[in-house]
């Protein structure tokens, strides 16, 4: 166990108190703290909607259902992110392909993406769905992206797993202004955590009301809307095959408990990040993007050294000192599963560039300045 983990939740006696209010009550799942979660996150961001989840992984599942996805369409996504962003779209038996990214921003290059649209689009092979990651927190050309999506008709899913608390010009991430859902994780490591948990936002009613369905069991209690009329209070349909993705009240308490404690969460993190550029400024290292207009979540800290050598000696040298430093991400493409689908080394080499050359430092709001300082010599050491 490293002393210094790359990322880490911060609990307090609010949270724990909170979660001990539930564990009292008379509901543990499928009580009032969901809802509550879900109207302080769509409060916060600016979405008319938000569907509580019990993964970052069943909000992007949700999303591609609540879009249609299915077998014979086509999802997009970064070649750097998690491999849930691209494992969404397998598990609705579509095809999966990838975007290089740019290496200004660590996020989707949107000229190559507007290139191979235009080629999809001549080979009639247009994905249905593009699920952009705001890589590290730093929020993607949502302009340009919104403007290719209206051009070549398809849906947009922001996975901003990394990204809540960002914002992209006067527009948080989550308000939906540039895409159709969006999606957060709550996992320990992310902006704040109950447990395990996800939400999509949305401003559509529509999908709203399909993702609430497919997260128990495509089941639809509202005797609005129920076929047969003058059945029992018992009566219920399943019109949909869906799944049991619910959020507990228990997990919905501490992320309403961590809500509260957001801005202050990014507010340390954007200081954490300032510090770090401050201190590394002189080391052979390329820092982490920043663009105007971008507010960036802070998720996390990637550096990039000059070669994979360094790399390796690097990582060893922190590790062996303590420091949990991590690697985000082995491109998606390059993984066993994806290999066997047909992708090889060489189709994304942007990505492939960046992957061996990157390393995470610890960033996490109560990283001391002491941990941060001993973080910054033993990475000079290293490269020296
Ligand atoms: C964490 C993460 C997810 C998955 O979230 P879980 O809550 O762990 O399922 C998806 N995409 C990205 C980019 C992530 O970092």
């Amino acid at each position: 166990m490293p002393l210094i983990p790359y990322g880490r939740q911060s609990i307090n006696n609010n949270d724990i108190d909170d979660v001990i209010e539930v564990l009292k009550s008379s509901f543990l799942t499928q009580g009032p703290k969901i809802g509550e979660f879900e109207a302080t996150i769509a409060n916060y961001v600016g979405s008319q909607y938000a569907i509580a989840v019990n993964s970052g992984t069943s909000a992007l599942h949700l999303a591609c259902l609540a879009l249609g996805l299915g077998s014979g369409d086509r999802l997009w996504t970064s070649a750097i992110s998690f491999v849930a962003s691209a494992n969404c779209g397998r598990y609705c038996g579509a095809d999966v392909d990838f975007i290089d990214i740019d290496p200004r921003t660590l996020n989707i290059d949107t000229e190559k993406l507007a290139d191979k649209l235009l080629n999809a689009k001549r080979e009639k092979r247009l994905p249905k769905i593009l699920v952009v990651v705001h890589f590290a927190g730093l929020p993607c050309d949502m302009d340009e992206i919104k403007h290719l999506a209206d051009k070549f008709g398809f849906y947009i899913i922001e996975d901003a797993a990394h990204a809540l608390g960002a914002s992209y010009q006067e527009s948080r991430i989550g308000d939906c202004k540039y895409s159709d859902l969006c999606t957060f994780s709550f996992h320990p490591i992310k902006s704040i955590t109950s447990g395990e948990g996800g939400m999509i936002t949305t401003q559509s009613e529509r999908w709203a009301e399909k993702m609430r369905q497919l997260r128990s069991h495509g089941i639809n209690k509202d005797t609005q809307t129920i076929s047969e009329s003058g059945e029992g209070d018992w009566y219920y349909e399943q019109t949909d095959l869906g799944y049991n993705y619910r959020i507990t009240d228990i997990q919905a308490a501490l992320g309403i408990s961590q809500a509260s404690r957001l801005e202050h969460f990014i507010t340390q993190r954007t200081a954490i990040a300032l510090r770090y550029d401050k201190l590394l400024v002189d080391l052979p290292l390329q820092l982490p993007p920043r663009v105007e207009n971008r507010k960036s979540a802070w998720h996390l800290y990637v550096i990039q050294v000059e070669d994979a050598k360094i790399r390796r000696k690097v990582f060893d040298k922190l590790r062996n000192e303590g420091i949990g430093v991590q690697v985000h991400y082995i491109p998606i493409h390059l993984q066993p599963y994806y290999r066997a689908i047909g992708f090889k080394r060489d189709d994304f080499p942007v990505a492939e560039n960046y992957y061996e050359k990157t390393i995470s430092l610890p960033i996490f709001p109560e990283l001391s300045e002491e941990d941060q300082d001993s973080v910054v010599r033993i990475l000079g050491d290293a490269l020296r």
